[in-house]
């Protein structure tokens, strides 16, 4: 849905590490130097943004149900 605040086993802000995450793949770096120079180097935290699907785009599309 919504890429997550922090991390949810170590709690480290994370969200703001996805759109640059992103941005680097399509540039073509590959996950491993995006991750180092974004400073994510614990794997908790690298399977938060390696396993989002954001859903929010898709969702919105659609009225609210009541
Ligand atoms: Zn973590």
């Amino acid at each position: 849905m919504i890429i997550p605040i922090r991390c949810f086993s170590c709690g480290k802000l994370i969200a703001h590490i996805y759109k640059p995450y992103l941005e680097a793949i399509e540039k073509g770096e590959s996950a491993e130097d995006a991750f180092k120079s974004l400073g994510i180097e614990r794997f908790c935290c690298k399977r938060m943004i390696v396993s989002h699907v954001d859903l929010i785009d898709d969702l919105l599309k659609f009225p609210r149900l009541q």
